[in-house]
């Protein structure tokens, strides 16, 4: 069934319905036969002797590597390997590819669905000493990475000469991670996601070959895009090692503003109003009232319990002016109003602090529950009718979910809150994200705007994509035959 552009029939399946589709497609990915113990002891043997003591089979290092952020979903390494360049990557994978051994490669561990649980056992491949910064340019605007690179670091590392490098998911991800799950985060409505900011790679294929794709211009039409294949491809093709990045130069002026509105739709007309005006800017988030009583109870902050934009605009000081002037017309004619704005940082830091702890503060409303984070993704004209009706949703759930969305891109997220031990409760927490993706789906969206597939969302991937999960599968066993690499993701 392919839903794209329909409106979608299946955000009314009931709770008891899914629990076949769920089991179905979580439980057939923990089923993944792992490797014998005689085979991981063959591989264990070489890889000492290559790599020595950056071979771990340590309880405590192999259960920090089994599983990422977000909801459990837990997969043990047989042994976590701590490489240092690319020949030793491509020695590892072609070992591991020879005995049929499964590779997940690991950077900050911070994925939100289940990516980097190694369901096959196997190698966890941690690229954390892949941490230096190759090589800047600011006449032309970008910088080759290692993967392991954090983004905090690559920021720290440029601050000096006037440059950043804007995708920015709320974890400190490594770069590779990032590039491996397409990430972006607050500024993508005006930088870009990893899509826009990656001009190359360095892969390792699985049988060892080191690969560079793409190059350090702009643009090419030089034969099939094959930097894009890999981002985006959560290590079920390879592993990127190396990654040429754009950086942006750090606007003269940066104004940062909150606006309050009586209504959600008030709130997103705003936003959809002042997209549709071309106005530049760099990052709209959308917390509904939920979240903004979170945010005010965690954070002893002085704001109204109602739906919330914080903004940014970046440019000169007389066009973030204009612009400012404009977006508050905007907001007035949606209800809106109350603004307030912060240019020095210190003070947009303060402003942004509701945005900033919007995770820890939705923890501390409810102790003991688990957070069911989940994304989704609609055009931005889709955006009003799809957040209404999910309001209405959780409401109808009689869950507790706040919403805060990267609105500028028709990006949001659930924050679900649930009692793991309660069965019925996690059950109507599952329904309530499945029909969230499904009604993003619908609207000609997406299941996943930045977290990726991991494990948690390959039951929307025949919804979403239809007959492109063939040629999708096809990719994989092109690029990885002995499926290798990151078994038990993203592909149903
Ligand atoms: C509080 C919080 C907020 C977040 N907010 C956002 C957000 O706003 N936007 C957003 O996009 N994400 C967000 N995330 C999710 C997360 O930060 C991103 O998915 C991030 O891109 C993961 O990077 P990582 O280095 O932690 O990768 P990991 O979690 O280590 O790995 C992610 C995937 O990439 C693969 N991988 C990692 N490194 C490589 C490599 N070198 N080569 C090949 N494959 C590799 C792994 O096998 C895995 O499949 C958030 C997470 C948290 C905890």
């Amino acid at each position: 069934m392919h839903y794209n552009g329909a409106k979608a029939s299946i955000v009314e399946v009931a709770v008891s319905d899914l629990d076949g589709i769920y089991r179905n497609h979580t439980m057939a990915a923990y089923d993944l036969p792992r490797p014998k113990p005689e085979v991981i002891a063959i591989v264990r043997d070489s890889l000492v002797e290559r790599l020595g003591p950056r071979i771990s089979t340590a309880q405590a290092i192999r259960e920090q590597h089994s599983h990422g952020e977000g909801l459990p979903a837990v997969g043990m390494p047989d042994l976590v390997a701590f490489p240092e360049n690319n020949d030793e990557v491509a020695f590892i994978l072609a070992l591991c590819n020879a005995h049929r051994v499964p590779i997940v490669p690991f950077g900050a561990g911070s994925s939100l669905e289940g990516q980097v649980a190694a369901l096959a056992g196997g190698i966890s491949l941690d690229m954390n000493r892949f941490d230096k910064v190759l090589q800047i340019s600011p006449e032309a605007l970008d910088c080759r990475v290692q993967a392991g690179v954090t983004r905090e670091v690559l920021n720290a590392h440029i601050r000096d000469i006037g440059l950043f490098f804007p995708v920015d998911p709320g974890a400190n991800a490594s770069i590779g991670g990032m590039a491996s799950t397409r990430a972006s985060g607050t500024n993508a409505v005006r930088y870009g996601t990893m899509r826009e900011n990656v001009l190359g790679l360095t892969v390792i294929t699985p049988d060892g070959r080191i690969v560079r794709t793409g190059s350090r211009a702009r643009k090419s039409s030089a034969g099939l895009d094959l930097t894009h294949v890999y981002i985006g491809s959560e290590g079920t093709l390879g592993v990127i090692t190396e990654i040429q990045l754009k950086l942006s130069g750090v606007p003269e002026s940066i104004m940062a503003a909150v606006c309050q509105f009586p209504s959600l739709e008030g709130a997103i007309g705003a936003v959809v109003t002042a997209l549709q005006t071309n106005l530049k800017l760099a990052r709209v988030e959308l917390l509904d009232e939920v979240q903004m009583h979170a945010a005010i109870r965690y954070s002893g902050l002085d704001y109204f319990e109602v739906p919330t934009l914080f903004l940014e605009f970046h440019g000169t000081p007389s066009s973030t002016r204009e612009e400012v002037e404009l977006m508050q017309t905007i907001a007035s004619d949606h209800g809106g109003g109350g603004f307030l704005f912060a240019q020095r940082p210190e003070d947009r830091n303060r402003l942004w602090k509701a945005r900033h702890n919007s995770y820890q503060a939705v923890m501390a409303l409810a102790p003991g529950k688990a957070n069911m984070g989940t994304d989704a993704c609609v055009p931005i004209s889709a955006l009003p009718a799809c957040l209404l009706e999910t309001k209405a949703d959780i409401l109808a759930s009689g869950l507790m979910a706040p919403i805060v969305g990267h609105v500028g891109d028709g990006n949001f997220h659930l924050g679900i809150l649930f009692d793991p031990n309660d069965a019925e409760e996690t059950a109507r927490a599952e329904a309530l994200a499945f029909r969230t993706a499904r009604r993003a789906i619908g609207f000609g969206g997406t299941c996943s705007g930045e977290h990726g597939v991991g494990l948690h969302k390959i039951v929307h991937m025949e919804t979403e994509h239809g007959e492109g999960i063939a040629l999708m599968k096809s990719l994989k066993s092109a690029l990885d035959p002995n499926g290798i690499m990151n078994p038990g993701k993203i592909y149903p």
